[in-house]
């Protein structure tokens, strides 16, 4: 079958996409409008593997996105590309309604007036995945409480809104259209090729040149931690074997508090990479506690219960196994992220240094 993928160039798109073309025969069509966070570098052991085709495309774009449904004649969508990053829908929401909101439902038209011309066959075989998130949920109130699928919104920051309002309108297309969507929320990701904008990335690169590691607040936030490989292949699982119109819950078992994230990657640097900074006695001596994020949801964790028992799916890594390859992950690919935090990955900046 083929995939189109969108947001195939960002962190979880492109694990998606290299676990379809190293793990199944199916083909992908990766469609990106490849903003700051989106980096081909993240796709260069699959791109030339005959399977994968690339469309810069804005999601906003219904002309574009209509050509690319009729040119590549998918199969199936999965729907990753959106404005990811917290603090940047704090500083400016505009983005995040664009891309989340008004984008997820141009590519909800366009693809239904596709399916709806489609053949009965390929009409009932075709599946349109939505990416979400467990920030949609707002935050748990008591210390055993989990988010269930059932679980009524409550989205704190401007991201979440804007990812709870896509998600209305990809169920709201099921009901009222029949079109054959699945939603998926998941908490949070990490791993390799991950933007050094995030928690666990940032840490460990400011850690190496010897910088501050930010922590909100009294660090006590609770996430619940994902390795972003068990998450591909949950999604690719969904896509292949989920029911249409079903909601799934996708999460790691891994609830931490960022402090101990933090000090946790402190304890891998001193072991993989004893030699430190110059004048720098621990890494944990780096830990610098900044003002906390205004709304800070406090406690998330996921109830995975459901996609475990219907599709079989469980994660392979434990916070600890998967933190560890992370950091290795990093320690041998300072190429791709000295690229990154230079600027030279980006096809948005070398479009401005042309223009300018
Ligand atoms: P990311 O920011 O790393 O990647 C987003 C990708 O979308 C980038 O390649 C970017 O170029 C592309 N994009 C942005 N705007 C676009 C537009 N208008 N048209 C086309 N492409 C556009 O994000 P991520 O962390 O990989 O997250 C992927 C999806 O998974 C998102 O929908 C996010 O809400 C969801 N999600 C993320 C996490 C997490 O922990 N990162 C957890 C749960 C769900």
């Amino acid at each position: 079958m083929k995939i189109l993928v969108t947001g195939g160039a960002g962190f979880i798109g492109s694990a998606v996409i290299r676990h379809i073309i190293e793990h199944t025969q199916d083909s992908v069509v990766n469609l990106d409008k490849l903003t700051y966070a989106g980096n081909l570098e993240s796709l260069s052991d699959v791109a030339s593997s005959g399977r994968y085709e690339f469309e810069q495309v804005d999601i906003c774009d219904k002309a574009e996105l209509a050509r690319v449904f009729v040119e590549h004649q998918p199969d199936a969508v999965m729907h990753l590309a959106a404005e990811s990053h917290v603090d940047r829908s704090i500083d400016g929401p505009a983005a995040f309604i664009e891309t989340n909101i008004v984008g997820t439902y141009t590519l909800l038209e366009v693809a239904r007036a596709y399916w709806d011309a489609l053949d009965t066959e390929h009409k009932q075989a075709f599946r349109f995945h939505h990416i979400s998130t467990d920030e949609v949920y707002g935050d748990l109130e008591g210390p055993e409480d989990l988010f269930t699928e059932d679980t009524a919104y409550a989205p704190s920051s401007p991201y979440s809104a804007s990812k709870a309002s896509s998600d209305h309108l990809v169920r709201a297309w099921r009901r009222t259209y029949g079109f054959p969507t699945m939603v998926t929320n998941c908490s949070n990701n990490y791993g390799p090729y991950h933007f050094p904008e995030k928690l666990i990335p940032l840490v460990i690169l400011n850690a190496l040149s010897g910088k501050a590691l930010p922590v909100y607040g009294d660090g006590l936030q609770i996430r619940d931690w994902l390795y972003v490989e068990d998450h591909a292949r949950a999604l690719y699982k969904v896509v292949t074997e989920g029911e249409v119109g079903e909601t799934y819950n996708i999460g790691g078992h891994n609830e931490k508090a960022n402090i101990d994230v933090v000090k946790t990657i402190c304890a891998l640097l001193e072991e993989f990479v004893p030699n430190k900074p110059a004048g720098l006695a621990h890494y944990q001596d780096l830990i610098t506690y900044v003002t906390d994020r205004p709304g800070h949801d406090v406690r998330y964790a996921i109830d995975a219960s459901k996609i475990e028992r219907a599709l079989g799916w469980k994660p392979e890594e434990t916070f600890e196994t998967g933190l560890r390859k992370t950091v290795q992950w990093y320690l041998s690919n300072e190429t791709w992220w000295r690229r990154v935090l230079d600027g030279s990955y980006s096809m948005e900046r070398l479009g401005s240094l042309e223009k300018g």
